[in-house]
């Protein structure tokens, strides 16, 4: 599956990776690991980020990726875990400064683009298809490049909780532990540590839950306003959702919140017996069976009773 992937690379200088607006683990570690890795070839690469939470910013070389393209074309640009292009982290003339276009992507029912496309719905994390694409191209995965692939497995797993999770990604993950890869610390900088702040808004989501369909649906939702006044960073306010799904006989959680340009991002989990990527998608978004998102741009208490509705035909 990467033969034409490693044609497109071979014969490419020039390469930005970029990954999703709003980047979480899977984004920042597939794109990242990538283009360590497309360094150690050679290759002059560079990541694209408009903007991520600050609780990323320990790892290594995060703080060079770009904001735009410095160049007036560019060899290759290589997109990882964004199923459409519409959220694409990059710009419209960035986008098209590129000579090819490489997709690699693990969502549910992607609409392909570019000029090759490595799509794998069934791997819970675009870094285990990007950790495959690096094998293949015999690159050794050093400590730097093995810490973005552990955190892209780690977080789109959660922790390795998640149905999704395959044999093949532990033993990648037990590959990365093998070369010294620090994964006790990546784990305390993302899973048990947080700004004070957010545990205010950890509070502040469950304060405002409402429960429908005897418990089978719990819904929070946190307007900007308040966001601000917690003092929580827009790019630090996801999350809350999995806490939501907690109570026991919760089927779905919704937690959306508003954002500075007025729209609202709507976060969903399911326990797996509904599945959230059929929702997005039905209202333009998308994701996976447990665990699925989209933006509001009408009216909210309109969008959240059908919202509601669809959700009540389902648990
Ligand atoms: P989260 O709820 O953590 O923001 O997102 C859960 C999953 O749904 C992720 O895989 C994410 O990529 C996907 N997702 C969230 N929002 C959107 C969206 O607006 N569009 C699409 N296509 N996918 C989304
Ligand atoms: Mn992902």
């Amino acid at each position: 599956m990467f033969s034409k992937a490693k044609e497109l690379i071979d014969k490419s200088n020039s390469i930005y990776i970029v990954g999703h607006i709003g980047p979480d683990g899977d984004s920042i570690g597939s794109a990242f690991s990538m283009c360590l890795a497309l360094r150690k070839i050679g290759k002059n690469a560079h990541v694209l980020m408009q903007q991520c939470s600050d609780s990323f910013m320990f790892l290594p070389h995060i703080k060079e990726a770009r904001k735009t393209v410095e160049e007036e074309s560019y060899d290759l640009l290589v997109c990882v875990d964004s199923s459409n292009n519409d959220r694409l982290d990059i710009s419209k003339e960035d986008y098209n400064k590129a000579k090819s276009i490489l997709m690699i992507d693990h969502h549910k029912k992607v609409n392909p683009y570019g000029d090759v496309n490595c799509i794998v719905e069934d791997l819970p994390a675009a870094s285990e298809i990007v950790y495959n694409l690096i094998n293949y191209l015999d690159i050794k995965i050093d400590k730097d490049i093995g810490a973005y692939i552990y955190t892209g497995l780690m977080t789109d797993t959660g922790s390795f909780n998640y149905s999704s999770t395959r044999p093949s990604t532990l033993m990648a993950t037990a590959k990365l532990v093998e070369i010294g890869v620090d994964f006790s610390y990546i784990c305390d900088k993302l899973n048990h540590t947080l700004k004070e702040p957010k545990l205010k808004l950890i509070a502040k989501t469950i304060d405002n839950m409402e429960v429908y369909f005897n418990g089978k649906l719990r819904y929070s939702y946190v307007p900007y306003e308040d966001i601000v006044s917690l003092g929580v960073e827009e790019e630090d306010a996801e999350g809350m959702t999995n806490y939501l799904r907690m109570p026991e006989g919760t089927e779905v959680s919704v937690y959306i919140r508003g954002k500075s340009d007025g729209t609202k991002k709507v976060s969903m989990r399911s326990g797996g017996n509904v599945d959230v990527s059929e929702i997005a998608i039905h209202f333009g978004g998308g994701g996976h069976v447990r665990a699925a998102g989209y933006t509001i741009t009408g009216d909210l208490e309109t969008e959240k009773q059908k919202l509601i509705e669809i959700i009540g035909g389902k648990v």
